[in-house]
C-alpha cells in the first residue's frame, strides 16, 4: 500500500522561490582586489530571473550544459540557480586543470555556452577555437586588465542582463530526477570523469547540511564560501546556505591566509570550510584578527592533521571539525561533529576523535569490504578493507560512461578507492586511498597516520609521505618534510621524533625536506608529483 502524501519534486525551483520570499534582506558579499561588492538576496534573485532570460535569448537548448569558469562570486551563484531552474545543466569547470583536461571536459560535457570571469580569460580564450561545441561566451567582468575579444561569440554578463526582462513566473522542474549539475572528478587516474547531481539529490544534499550534527546551517549563519566553487559545488553550502538564508561572503580570486582571514572578522563570518593546506597557512596569522564569530571551520577533501586541528583550538579556541566526502558522494557522508558520548574526554582524546573523519551522515550508507574476499568488515575501529558508499546523493554512474569504469559494485555501490575503518559509533577513520598506501613487506603502511605524527613535530609545516620502489619490501615509506619557517632540522631528528610513536618497521628510510609540497588542482598533497619527481622509474 502506499502512503497518501503528495507526490511532489524535491527542486531547485523550490528553494530559489522560498529565498526570494523569505529572505530578501540577507546580504551576499563578494570580494575581488577592485574592492567588495554587497548585494541582498532579493537583487540577487532578480538577477537569477534575468539570467534565466538570457539563457533562453541566447537560444541555449532545454537540456543544455552550461560551462561556467569562474572563482567564488554572487555571479557563480547566480549561474547556480538560473540554469537548473531553467532544466539546464551547470557545468563548473575547474579553472586549475591543464588545457588538455579542460579541452577534454568541455567536449565531454558538450557545453554550449561558456561564463567566464574576465581575470580567467587569458587561460580559457586561447582554447576557444578548438572548443567547437561552445557557441557564446560572457565575460563577467571583475575588473581584471585581461583583454576581452573583438569576436561576435563574446559577450558581457552585465549588458545582457541589463537587456533581459526578468522572468516572470514561477520556476518548474517537474521530475526531480532532471540533472542540475555536472562536475568532473580531477581524474588523477585516467580520464577525468563526470558526475552528474539531479535536482533531488542537490535538495536532499542540502538539507543534510542544515542538520545539527553535521553543518547546521542556518539563517543566523554567514557563510564565507573558500572551497571553489567549481569543486563539488564547494561542498554543497553556498546552495545550502540559500536554503537556510545564511548570509554570504565570497572571496572571488584570493585565497591568500590574511585575505581570507580578513574577511571572517569584517563580515563577522560564522561558518566556512576549506581543504586543510588553506586553514595550515592561516595558523600563523590566527591571533592577528578577531575571528570570535566564527563557530565552525571544516576541513575536508584531505586528511586534517591532528596538529592542525589542535593548532586552531589552542590559538582560537576552535578546532577544525572534519568530514569526508568525494565528488561522487556530492560530497558530504560523514561529519565530524562530537557526540554525547564524547562529552567529558581528556584533550588529547577529543583531539583524536577530530582526527578521525566523522561519523556517517544520515541516508547514506558505509560499508568496509576486504578487497581480496569482499566480505564486509566489522566495525571495530580496526578492520580495515575499502570503503563503499551508498546513498541518495552518491553517483550511481558516470556520464557518458556508463560501465563506470569498475567504480560501483554489482549491487550498485560506489567503491571509493579508500581504505578505511568504521568503529561501533559509525565513526570513519580514513587509514589512506588505495593508491597511496605504503606496501611494505606483505603488510600496509598508511601514509596519512605518518604524516601526521610527524607533522606533530612543531618544527614541521607540512609533510607528505610516498612509497618508494624497494626490492626486498617492494615499497618502503619515504617522507617529504616541509620546516617551518626558520627552523632547522635534520632527517634524524625526524626520525628520532617518530620512534616512540610508530612501529619501527614504518620509519621513513629516507626524509627529504622540500620547500613546499606540490598541490593538485583542488590544493591537495600532489603525491603523484612526487612519486614521479623522486621515483621516475616507477615501481618495481
Ligand atoms: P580528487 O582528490 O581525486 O580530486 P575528490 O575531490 O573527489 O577527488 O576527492 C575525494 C577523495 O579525497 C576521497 O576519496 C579521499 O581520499 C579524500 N578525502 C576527502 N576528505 C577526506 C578527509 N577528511 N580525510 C582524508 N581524505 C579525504
Amino acid at each position: 500500500m502506499y502512503g497518501l502524501m503528495q507526490d511532489r519534486p524535491l527542486s531547485l525551483p523550490h528553494v530559489f522561490h522560498r529565498a526570494e520570499r523569505l529572505f530578501g534582506h540577507k546580504s551576499m558579499v563578494t570580494a575581488s582586489p577592485a574592492g567588495e561588492t554587497r548585494v541582498t538576496y532579493r537583487e540577487w534573485a532578480g538577477r537569477v530571473r534575468r539570467l534565466a532570460t538570457v539563457l533562453d535569448s541566447l537560444g541555449v537548448s532545454a537540456e543544455a550544459r552550461v560551462g561556467s569558469f569562474a572563482w567564488n562570486t554572487q555571479r557563480h551563484l547566480e549561474l547556480y540557480f538560473a540554469v537548473p531552474c531553467t532544466g539546464r545543466i551547470l557545468h563548473t569547470v575547474n579553472i586549475r586543470l591543464f588545457a588538455d583536461q579542460i579541452r577534454y571536459i568541455v567536449e565531454h560535457a558538450a557545453d554550449e555556452v561558456m561564463f567566464v570571469d574576465r581575470s580567467l580569460l587569458p587561460i580559457l580564450w586561447p582554447l576557444a577555437d578548438q572548443l567547437t561545441g561552445v557557441r557564446h561566451w560572457v565575460v563577467m567582468d571583475d575588473g581584471a586588465d585581461a583583454e576581452i575579444p573583438d569576436d561576435e561569440r563574446v559577450h558581457d554578463y552585465e549588458e545582457l542582463l541589463a537587456a533581459a526582462e526578468p522572468f516572470a513566473g514561477r520556476f518548474e522542474v517537474a521530475d526531480e530526477n532532471t540533472a542540475a549539475a555536472l562536475c568532473y572528478t580531477s581524474g588523477t587516474t585516467g580520464n577525468p570523469k563526470g558526475v552528474l547531481y539531479s535536482h533531488r539529490s542537490t535538495v536532499l544534499h542540502s538539507l543534510i547540511s542544515l542538520t545539527a550534527d553535521t553543518a547546521g546551517l542556518s539563517e543566523r549563519d554567514n557563510l564565507l564560501a573558500v572551497v571553489p566553487m567549481f569543486h563539488v559545488n564547494a561542498w554543497g553550502l553556498p546552495t545550502a546556505a540559500v536554503m537556510s538564508g545564511a548570509d554570504l561572503v565570497f572571496p572571488g580570486p584570493s585565497l591568500q591566509p590574511a585575505a581570507l582571514l580578513g574577511l571572517i572578522q569584517r563580515h563577522r563570518v560564522t561558518i566556512t570550510a576549506g581543504v586543510p593546506t588553506i586553514w595550515m597557512g592561516a595558523v600563523p596569522l590566527l591571533r592577528d584578527f578577531d575571528l570570535s564569530s566564527l563557530r565552525m571551520v571544516i576541513g575536508g577533501g584531505s586528511a586534517v592533521p591532528r596538529a592542525l586541528s589542535e593548532a586552531w583550538r589552542e590559538r582560537i579556541g576552535l578546532p577544525i571539525t572534519q568530514a569526508w566526502g568525494m565528488t561522487e558522494t556530492s560530497p558530504i557522508a560523514s561529519f565530524g561533529t562530537l557526540r554525547s558520548q564524547h562529552d567529558g574526554l581528556d584533550t588529547a582524546t577529543l583531539a583524536d576523535v577530530r582526527a578521525s573523519q566523522g561519523q556517517v551522515v544520515p541516508l547514506v550508507d558505509l560499508r568496509i569490504v576486504d578487497p581480496e574476499t569482499g566480505q564486509e568488515q566489522p566495525w571495530d575501529g580496526k578492520s580495515a578493507g575499502e570503503l563503499q558508499a551508498a546513498g541518495p546523493w552518491i553517483a550511481a554512474s558516470y556520464y557518458g560512461n556508463e560501465s563506470g569504469a569498475g567504480s560501483f559494485t554489482k549491487d550498485g555501490w560506489l567503491r571509493t578507492g579508500d581504505v578505511a575503518t568504521l568503529d561501533e559509533y559509525g565513526y570513519l577513520r580514513l587509514v589512506d586511498r588505495t593508491k597511496d598506501l605504503v606496501k611494505s613487506g606483505g603488510e600496509w603502511i598508511s601514509s596519512v597516520e605518518l604524516e601526521n605524527e610527524i607533522m606533530a613535530h612543531p618544527g614541521v609545516a607540512e609533510a607528505a609521505v610516498i612509497a618508494k620502489p624497494d626490492e626486498r619490501w617492494s615499497e618502503r615509506p619515504v617522507a617529504c618534510v616541509v620546516l617551518a619557517e626558520g627552523v632547522r632540522l635534520e632527517a634524524g631528528d625526524i626520525i628520532e621524533h617518530l620512534r616512540p610513536r610508530v612501529a619501527k618497521w614504518w620509519l621513513p628510510d629516507e626524509v627529504f625536506f622540500l620547500d613546499e609540497v606540490p598541490k593538485t588542482s583542488t590544493g591537495k598533497f600532489s603525491k603523484k608529483t612526487l612519486r614521479e619527481r623522486f621515483y621516475p622509474e616507477g615501481m618495481p
